[in-house]
């Protein structure tokens, strides 16, 4: 079986804390992952190890069949990440920070590329004002229209839905459900069990650096994994 993402017993340390144990994790292609956990459980962690921008203390990691160990970073060129951190810049307009964007890194017919990102996240309109008149939900959209310039195969998003309202969340939903579309690999962190198991055809639970629980989205019964969660993690953390 070919595997976009394929780790293998990865643990990661900083000094006497371990932020991950033995961590095995194997997505084929077209997957969307959901992972929930509380804080410290190491999902950040696990995700900068997938988007080689850290390194495992020990274990491995292959993204398309490529040992991360010994590649040097190409491979970030097709790996997009939705962080805490939008990288965009208040003064200038929607359509200026993707072209900015766009010239950093080369992306060809650019003029054409931003208008269909733009259009994908729903900010055609807004395409000429500047970020700091948007909301959160917008400055969110636009960070994902920043990362789908390259056109990734493979998407991590940390806590998308942290700190939007309801109606900026069903946007999100729906621009999700897009990028789902097509073969693009996805993983994101969430605390909304319900908007992650609304998307996802796999889901986790990761808690002090391991993966506690791991199904197909067909398998899992959204009362049952409730309460699973409840256990797994404490109530206090839902
Ligand atoms: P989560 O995303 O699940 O909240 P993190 O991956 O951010 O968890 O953190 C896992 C553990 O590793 C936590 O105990 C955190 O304090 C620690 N940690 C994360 N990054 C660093 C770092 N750069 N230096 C030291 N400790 C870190």
């Amino acid at each position: 079986m070919d595997y976009v993402i394929d780790c293998e017993k990865i643990s990661k340390s900083y000094g006497n804390i371990s932020a991950l144990r033995d961590i095995n994790l194997k997505l084929e292609k077209g997957s969307f992952l959901a992972i929930f956990g509380p804080n410290g459980a190491g999902k950040t962690t696990l995700l900068k190890i997938l988007s080689h921008l850290i390194k495992p203390t020990s274990g491995t990691v292959k993204i398309n069949g490529i040992l991360l160990h010994d590649e040097d970073g190409e491979i970030r060129k097709n790996i997009g990440v939705v962080s805490h951190n939008s990288f965009l810049y208040n003064n200038l307009t929607s359509y200026e920070n993707l072209e900015f964007y766009g010239k950093m890194y080369n992306i060809p017919d650019l003029k054409n590329r931003i208008a269909e990102v733009i259009d994908e996240v729903g900010l055609t309109a807004r395409m000429h004002d500047p970020v700091r008149t948007f909301s959160r939900g917008m400055m969110q959209r636009l960070s994902i229209a920043r990362v789908l310039m390259p056109d990734p195969s493979i998407i991590y998003l940390d806590e998308p839905y942290t700190g939007l309202d309801q109606h900026a969340a069903m946007k999100l939903r729906d621009i999700l459900k897009n990028l789902k579309k097509g073969d693009r690999t996805i993983i994101m962190i969430t605390h909304n069990i319900e908007r992650g198991l609304e998307v996802c055809t796999h889901v986790a639970i990761q808690v002090m650096g391991r993966i506690a629980y791991f199904e197909k989205i067909e398998n899992v019964d959204r009362d049952k994994f409730e309460s699973k969660y409840f256990n797994t993690v404490g109530k206090e953390h839902y």
